[in-house]
C-alpha cells in the first residue's frame, strides 16, 4: 500500500478499534487508491480519505419490547450516517444476532462507493439491530419493528435519510415500520423507505434487483471473455431475498445452478434448483433450506462442510461476509472456476480475493455487483416522487442498463489506471473519484 496512505489507514484503524470487518473493508479500499492520489493531490491535502472514513453521524439506540410471553426484551438499534456529498443517505437495514457497530461501518462505508457506482443522486449509510427474527412470531416482529422506528423516525426522511431492507428486512419488517413512521408523523412519506410493498409506494422488479443485477453484471464480465451464463455450472451460496433471485436469473439464461446454502447446511440438486419450491419454503413458508430437500427427490442435503466445496464454473456467493475463505477459493479454482459474482456484501476474505485474481478469475466484488438492489430503491424513490409506477419491463430494463453501465464503468476505469480486468481497482477507484470530487466542491464540512 502507499505510504501516505498506509499512515492515514493506521489511523483510522486506531480510532476504531474492535472493528475488524470496517479495518477490512477501509483496507481493502485504500490498497486500490495510491494511483489516484499521484493524479489528484488535493484529495490529499482536503483530508478526503480522512474525512470519508469518519461517519457523517452514527446514531446508537434501545429497542424495548415485549414478547408473546409478556417478557420484556432489548435490544440494541444503530443507524450510521456515513456520506451524503451525491444525496441522501441511502443503504439498508440488517436484523441479525451479528449486528454491531462494525458491521454497520462496513456496511455504510462499503454503500458510498456502490452508490456512487449506480450514477444516481444517492449516498452512503446503513443500519439495523441485533434482533433474530428467525423463529419469532409475525406479532413480536411488528412490537420490534414499531419500537425500532419510534426512535429512528427523528433521523431520516426522504431528503435526509432513506432505508431498505437487507439480511432479516424484506418486504414485512419494511411494512410495519413504514406504518410505524407513518403513524407518528402523520405524513404518506413514500420515499422515506424503500422495498416497499407494489400496492403501497413499491416498485415492481425491486425484489428481485439484487440477484438480478449481480447475473446481469457477472454476465457482462464473462462476455469480455466470449462466454456468457449459457451452460455453465453454478453454486450459489445463501437461500435468502438475493440468492433466490441470483438462482432465476441464471438459469433464466441457460445455466445450472445446482448448489445452495443456508447457514444450517447445503442442498445438492444436479437436476438444477427448482426455484418455484425454494420460493414456496423459503419465502411463503418460511422454512429451511433442509425443507426443500425432503420434498424434492434426488437432492442431497449436506450439514458440514461448505456449499463450496461443490465445484462450479461460476461462484455467486449471496449469504453473508467472509463466508469464501482462501482455501474454498483455491478449491473452486482448481476445479475450474471461471467467475464470481458477490451477490453478497464483502462475502469472500481477503485471502479468497487473492487466490481469485492471481488465478485469473474473473472477480466482480459486492459495492459493483450487488449494486443493482439499490438502484432500484432509487428507481422506486424517482416513481414516489413523481407519483408514478412504472411496467416490470421498464423497470428490468432500467436496472440492466444501470448493470451495463457499472460493469463498463468498472473496466474502463481498470484501463485507464493501467490494470484492465482488475474489478476491485475499477470500482474503489470509480466510485472513489465521484465522491470525492463532490466533497471537494462543498468544502470543509
Ligand atoms: P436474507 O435475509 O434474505 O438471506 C440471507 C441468506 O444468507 C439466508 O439464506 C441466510 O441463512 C444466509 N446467511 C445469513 N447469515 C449467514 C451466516 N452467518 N452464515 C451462513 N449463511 C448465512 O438476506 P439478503 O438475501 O437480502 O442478503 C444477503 C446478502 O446480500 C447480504 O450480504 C446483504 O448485505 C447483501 N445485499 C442485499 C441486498 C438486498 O437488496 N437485499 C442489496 C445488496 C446486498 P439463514 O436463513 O440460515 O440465516
Amino acid at each position: 500500500m502507499d505510504a501516505r496512505l498506509e499512515a492515514v489507514r493506521d489511523t483510522v484503524l486506531a480510532r476504531n478499534p474492535g472493528e475488524s470487518e470496517f479495518h477490512q473493508a477501509v483496507s481493502e479500499v485504500f490498497e486500490s487508491l495510491g494511483p489516484v492520489h499521484d493524479r489528484h493531490p488535493e484529495f490529499l491535502e482536503a483530508a478526503i480519505l480522512e474525512r470519508l472514513c469518519e461517519p457523517e453521524r452514527q446514531i446508537i439506540f434501545r429497542v424495548p419490547w415485549t414478547d408473546d410471553s409478556g417478557r420484556v426484551q432489548i435490544n440494541r438499534g444503530f443507524r450510521v450516517e456515513f456520506n451524503s456529498a451525491l444525496g441522501p443517505y441511502k443503504g439498508g437495514l440488517r436484523f441479525h444476532p451479528s449486528v454491531y457497530l462494525g458491521i454497520v461501518k462496513f456496511l455504510g462505508f462499503e454503500q458510498i462507493f456502490k452508490n456512487a457506482l449506480t450514477g444516481m443522486p444517492i449516498g452512503g449509510g446503513k443500519g439495523g439491530s441485533d434482533f433474530d427474527p428467525r423463529g419469532r412470531s409475525d406479532a413480536e416482529v411488528m412490537r420490534f419493528c414499531q419500537s425500532f422506528m419510534t426512535e429512528l423516525y427523528r433521523h431520516i426522511g426522504e431528503y435526509t435519510d432513506v432505508p431498505a431492507g437487507d439480511i432479516g428486512v424484506g418486504g414485512r419488517e419494511i411494512g410495519y415500520l413504514f406504518g410505524q413512521y407513518k403513524r407518528i408523523t402523520n405524513r404518506y412519506e413514500s420515499g422515506v423507505l424503500t422495498g416497499k410493498g407494489i400496492s403501497w409506494g413499491g416498485s415492481l422488479v425491486r425484489p428481485e434487483a439484487t440477484g438480478f443485477g449481480t447475473v446481469i453484471f457477472t454476465e457482462e464480465m464473462l462476455k469480455t471473455r466470449g462466454s456468457s451464463f449459457d451452460g455453465q455450472r453454478v453454486v450459489v451460496s445463501g437461500s435468502g431475498n438475493v440468492a433466490i433471485n441470483a438462482i432465476a436469473k441464471a438459469q433464466a439464461l441457460g445455466a445450472s445452478v445446482v448448489a445452495c446454502s443456508d447457514s444450517s447446511g447445503y442442498v445438492v440438486d444436479e437436476a438444477g434448483i427448482d426455484v418455484g419450491l425454494l420460493r414456496q419454503v423459503k419465502e411463503v413458508e418460511r422454512g429451511r433450506l433442509k425443507d426443500y430437500a425432503l420434498r424434492r427427490s434426488g437432492v442431497s442435503y449436506v450439514e458440514t462442510g461448505s456449499v463450496w466445496d461443490v465445484d462450479a464454473t461460476v461462484a455467486l456467493p449471496c449469504a453473508t461476509q467472509n463466508e469464501l475463505d482462501g482455501g474454498a477459493a483455491a478449491r473452486l479454482v482448481r476445479n475450474g472456476l471461471l467467475a464470481v459474482g458477490e451477490g453478497a456484501n464483502m462475502p469472500s476474505t481477503r485471502e479468497a480475493v487473492a487466490v481469485f485474481q492471481e488465478a485469473g478469475v474473473l472477480f466482480g466484488p459486492g459495492k459493483a455487483a450487488n449494486a443493482g438492489g439499490v438502484a432500484t430503491s432509487a428507481l422506486e424513490m424517482q416513481q414516489n416522487a413523481s407519483r408514478d409506477s412504472w411496467s416490470f419491463d421498464h423497470t428490468e430494463q432500467r436496472l440492466t442498463d444501470i448493470m451495463v453501465g457499472i460493469h463498463h464503468r468498472c473496466a474502463s476505469t481498470a484501463d485507464e489506471y493501467g490494470d484492465p480486468g482488475n474489478y476491485v481497482l475499477g470500482a474503489n477507484i470509480g466510485g472513489f473519484v465521484k465522491v470525492a470530487d463532490a466533497m471537494l466542491a462543498q468544502g470543509l464540512i
